[in-house]
């Protein structure tokens, strides 16, 4: 997974202006966005529209079963 994240930095290494958004790495050795955050949410702009966006898919309730509008089961 590689992303254009100029702003990129270990998690430990992260203040609470950080953006946390994974990008590579696990544990200590974590790599994060690291770009500024955007006010109210622990991610920058960009990864805040990723994080909290609706699906790309909308749902539907048929006969009380909640589906996806193509047709493939909701978990
Ligand atoms: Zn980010």
């Amino acid at each position: 997974m590689s992303e254009d994240t100029p702003h990129r930095r270990l998690l430990i290494d992260c203040e609470r202006l950080h953006c946390r958004w994974p990008v590579d790495g696990s544990g200590a050795d974590l790599v994060v966005c690291g770009d500024l955050i955007r006010d109210g949410s622990p991610y920058c702009p960009t990864h805040h529209i990723r994080a909290y966006a609706p699906p790309p898919w909308r749902t539907v309730s048929v006969g009380g079963v909640v589906r996806r509008v193509d047709g493939a089961p909701v978990n």
